[in-house]
């Protein structure tokens, strides 16, 4: 609410610039050229059969008819991309839903090689071959969790026993370019009797990695890279997990997920979308603060200030993901660094998913 008793709406389309070190928003009209336009992504991780995708997005554009100052993208399962094209094609929402060419699709992933025997992956080049228009990256369901769903860390406890040591042993010595320091620590636990240390530590190290391991910056940053250079729109998630959060860690995390950026050329950062998910929030029903959303967009603007200049540090849009519904989408949009959310349970519902994509409008 305003002082006035009124309430306050966020913009919807907006400039924005820098003005003595922060960020700050100006209002624009809808049609303004360069205005920055408000964007809801629904995630719809692994739900929906395709014809239900369908059907989903159907009520979505239904219930957003004729809104055409927020961008709304649908990321359905890979089963479900291509059925859902035809219903998301700009003629059709346009003729259909009296909407703009502001409807797209996006993956939930991508894989860095363009083809192969990556059995189970899906290049960017198949993905463009559906008519998707861009792609999540780095979700935190891929950076920490693929340790609990494919049993990383099991091989770990068996690899620690003396036994299995002794023949790695073997094996790196005859390698031409041994790395000595591998070769020495081998030797020594191979040659002392510290079974019951290393049966500790591989249970530590099997269980630590099974809660922890998933995709690192490393491998995310090259599907960025195939993303944008593909001309495909890339929504790069990042964000700290509650221990980083209660550590005052934050800002670490956030530089060390997203220094891989520096390298893009700049000419490509026009396909670059981020997301600020704390791991904390997503799928908790406990919404980051305004301040905290505030603190970690700008620091990440500030990230692409000093690699690219305030042009694009002010255009890349920022969504925030987090248990975002439509009674807390206006709050949130009020921040100056938000550009949108990225939604994952509230965007299976469309009512849910349609109120958060019309923040502001009259019911
Ligand atoms: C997400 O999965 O990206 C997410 C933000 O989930 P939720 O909206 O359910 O917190």
């Amino acid at each position: 609410m305003g002082s006035n008793g009124a309430s306050v709406v966020a913009f919807r389309t907006y400039y924005r610039s820098r003005h003595g070190g922060t960020w700050k928003t100006e209002k624009a009209r809808q049609d303004d050229v360069g205005a920055c336009r408000a964007k809801a992504v629904g995630n719809w991780k692994m739900e929906k059969a395709p014809r239900e995708g369908v059907a989903l997005a159907l009520q979505v554009l239904q219930m957003c008819r004729g809104v055409r100052d927020v961008d709304i993208g649908f990321a359905p399962p890979f089963t479900g991309l291509d059925t859902l094209k035809p219903f998301v094609a700009a003629d059709f929402v346009r003729q259909r839903f009296d909407m703009g060419g502001n409807v797209a699709l996006f993956a939930q992933d991508v894989f860095y090689e363009e083809q192969g025997a990556f059995t189970g992956e899906i290049s960017g080049k198949m993905l463009q071959d559906v008519g998707v228009d861009g792609v999540i990256i780095g979700h935190s369901d891929r950076r920490n969790r693929l340790g609990d769903f494919f049993g990383f860390g099991a091989s770990v406890e068996k690899r620690l026993s003396p036994e299995r040591l002794a023949f790695a042993l073997q094996r790196e010595q005859a390698k031409p370019e041994a790395d000595a320091q591998v070769v020495a620590a081998l030797r020594h636990f191979a040659q002392n009797d510290q079974a019951d240390h290393l049966a500790g530590l591989g249970r530590f190290l099997a269980e630590d990695l099974s809660s922890r391991a998933g995709e690192s910056d490393r491998v995310i940053h090259r599907k960025v890279d195939v993303t944008l250079k593909r001309g495909l729109l890339g929504i790069l998630c990042f964000g700290e997990n509650l221990e980083a959060r209660e550590a005052g860690d934050t800002n670490r995390v956030i530089q060390q997920q997203l220094r891989g950026l520096a390298k893009l050329p700049k000419g490509l950062l026009k396909f670059l979308w981020l997301a600020y998910e704390p791991v904390w929030a997503i799928g908790t029903g406990q919404t980051a603060s305004v301040e905290q959303i505030g603190q970690a967009h700008d620091y990440a603007r500030d990230i692409l200030l000093e690699s690219f200049g305030e042009e694009v540090a002010a255009s890349v849009p920022i969504l925030y993901g987090g248990s975002v519904k439509p009674a807390n989408m206006n709050e949130i949009m009020m921040t100056p660094g938000v550009d949108g959310a990225l939604v994952g349970g509230a965007s299976l519902k469309a009512e849910d998913f349609a109120g958060i994509v019309r923040f502001g409008l009259p019911e």
